[in-house]
This record gives C-alpha cells, sequence and structure tokens, in this order.
C-alpha cells in the first residue's frame, strides 16, 4: 500500500486563495491590508523566506513592507523598529523573521509585537491564549498542520498522536493544538530525553516529527496505517529533506506529507491567514 500524499501545495493554495478574497472585501471597504518583516543581517536562508513572504503577500493582494537592519543593529534598534510598525495603520501583520544574530534576544523582539498584529502567532500574550483554547492568531506551521488534517478529513478525536519535539514554534503548539476540545487528539509529546521513541512512535495514530534531523524516522518506526506529518527541513547534499525517511514511511503510512511540497508551504500561508485576521479584527 503506498500511503496519501498530503499535499501542502494543494491545501496552501485554497488557504490563499480564501485569503486574497477576503483582502479583495477588505480593501471594498477601503481598508488595504499590510505585512510588515522586520529581518537583522544576512543570514542567507532568511532572506529566501523573507522574500518568499513577501511574494505571497502581494500575490494575496497586500501591502508589504521590508525592514533590513544590519547584523549590528542593538536590540533597542529592533525593538524601536517593531515599536514603529505596531502604530502604523497601514501594517495589520508584523514578522521578526528569526533567528537573529547572535547577541540580540529573538523571543524580546517578537514581544514587542503588538499582540494584535502577531502574524507568525508567537507573542506570548497570543501564546497563552492558546494554552486557554482562545485567541484567534495562532503559531503558522502548527496551525497549518492543523488546516491539512482538516482538508483531508484526518480523524483526530481518540487518536494517539505522538509528537516528537517540544520548540515553542513547533512542537509546544502543536501538541495545544492537536489535544484541544473538538480537536481531542491523545497527545504525547517526545523530545530529545524520551526514553523508547521509536517504540512510541510504532504507537502513533498520529505522527509528527519536528525535531530537525534528516530521515530519523523510517518506515520500521511507522505503525502500518498511521498519518505522518513531516515537519523537518534539512539540507542535506541530497538537497532538501525531512525528519522521516519518504521512500520507506510512504509504503507504511496511511497519508504522509512530503518534504518539499508538505508543511513548508503552510506555514507562509498561514502567516497570511493570521494578517488578514488580524485586519478583520481591526475593522470590526
Ligand atoms: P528546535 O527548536 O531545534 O527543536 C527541536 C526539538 O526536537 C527539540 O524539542 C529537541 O528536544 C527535539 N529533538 C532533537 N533531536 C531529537 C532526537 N534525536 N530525538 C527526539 N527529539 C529530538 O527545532 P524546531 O524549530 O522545532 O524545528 C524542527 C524542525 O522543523 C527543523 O528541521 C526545522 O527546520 C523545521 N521547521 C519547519 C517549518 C516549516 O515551515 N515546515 C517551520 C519551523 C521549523 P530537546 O527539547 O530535548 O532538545
Amino acid at each position: 500500500m503506498s500511503a496519501h500524499i498530503l499535499s501542502g501545495k494543494e491545501v496552501a493554495t485554497a488557504v490563499r486563495g480564501e485569503v486574497a478574497t477576503r483582502v479583495a472585501a477588505l480593501q471594498e471597504r477601503g481598508k488595504t491590508v499590510g505585512l510588515a518583516t522586520v529581518m537583522v543581517g544576512e543570514d542567507p536562508a532568511s532572506a529566501v523566506y523573507v522574500r518568499s513572504k513577501h511574494r505571497a503577500a502581494e500575490k494575496a493582494g497586500m501591502l508589504s513592507f521590508d525592514f533590513h537592519l544590519p547584523a549590528d543593529a542593538t536590540q533597542e534598534q529592533v525593538e524601536a523598529r517593531v515599536r514603529k510598525l505596531n502604530s502604523d495603520d497601514r501594517v495589520d501583520g508584523i514578522i521578526v523573521q528569526l533567528p537573529l544574530p547572535p547577541g540580540l534576544d529573538g523571543n524580546e523582539a517578537v514581544a514587542a509585537i503588538d499582540p494584535a498584529k502577531d502574524a507568525d502567532g508567537l507573542h506570548p500574550y497570543n501564546l497563552g491564549l492558546l494554552v486557554m483554547e482562545r485567541g484567534h492568531l495562532r503559531p503558522a506551521t502548527p496551525s497549518g498542520i492543523m488546516r491539512i488534517l482538516d482538508h483531508y478529513n484526518i480523524e483526530t478525536a481518540g487518536k494517539l498522536a505522538v509528537i516528537m519535539g517540544r520548540s515553542f514554534l513547533v512542537g509546544k503548539p502543536m501538541a495545544l493544538l492537536l489535544g484541544a476540545k473538538g480537536v481531542d487528539a491523545t497527545v504525547v509529546q517526545a523530545h530529545s530525553r524520551t526514553q523508547n521513541l521509536f517504540d512510541l512512535a510504532r504507537r502513533a495514530d498520529i505522527l509528527v516529527a519536528a525535531i530537525g534531523r534528516p530521515r530519523f524516522i523510517s518506515g520500521d518506526h511507522i505503525k502500518p496505517g498511521a498519518v505522518v506529518i513531516d515537519v523537518g527541513i534539512n539540507r542535506t547534499d541530497d538537497g532538501l529533506v525531512g525528519d522521516v525517511d519518504f521512500a520507506s514511511a510512504v509504503d507504511v503510512a496511511s497519508a504522509i506529507t512530503p518534504v518539499p511540497g508538505g508543511v513548508g508551504l503552510m506555514t507562509v500561508a498561514s502567516l497570511l491567514a493570521n494578517t488578514v485576521r488580524a485586519a478583520e479584527h481591526a475593522t470590526d
């Protein structure tokens, strides 16, 4: 049996189409929608991500504002730039592109964002609301994964979801979203100190791999028929690969996200969705 491929491209295209429609509806009411990024330094991977966010925002009909600070910018300069955007009415969503160069505190820079303009959904206030199962700006990557599960009608209630990784960017919010009322998975959060990790993985109905280790999970570690979500993005000599060995996993899982073409595309779509949601709330 070969797994059903959960196409991030298909779902991201649907989300981006919905976002464009909502942006156009706001424009008809005289409200433009704007996304701003703050990047510090010259990290080439960050530059690629920032460019793709601007391209996607413009395609959806948004204004996009690109602020680039030198690598020797101070924490105060970064936060001052964020505060200026907080009070700019043309800007509905703000992203501080992480990681920041050494010596700068990315968490503090994100905390300087007005929570109502938190396009990545990573502000401590919004993460707090997520714990309370409230709020409308959710961390972009995990909410993109939820959208994939929803799009493909994947049953979550009562299923055992094993999430590998506990970062505040992916693993922790993923656990909260999958365990939330109405989604109702039974969640186990694994990390680098988890014992018998592969035994645990073999019990999962839904396996989310977010650890940053190329092809760490193979078909042998997957329960036959499981749904496998591969969040990993690892640059190797063979190109971009996930945390899952796709070639062996595809014959065991019932459904799987590919890398590339899976979760990665959802992250940008989700932050656009957060930005238009923020704009809608601002006009309510
Ligand atoms: P991270 O902050 O480095 O966290 C990695 C997590 O994996 C940690 O909780 C770590 O455990 C755990 N871990 C590491 N090695 C492990 C092992 N051998 N066994 C079990 N757990 C292990 O990374 P992240 O930001 O969450 O990102 C994870 C991956 O997702 C990376 O490949 C990243 O590039 C990718 N990513 C993709 C997207 C996307 O849009 N698709 C978005 C964000 C991230 P400890 O806590 O014990 O250290």
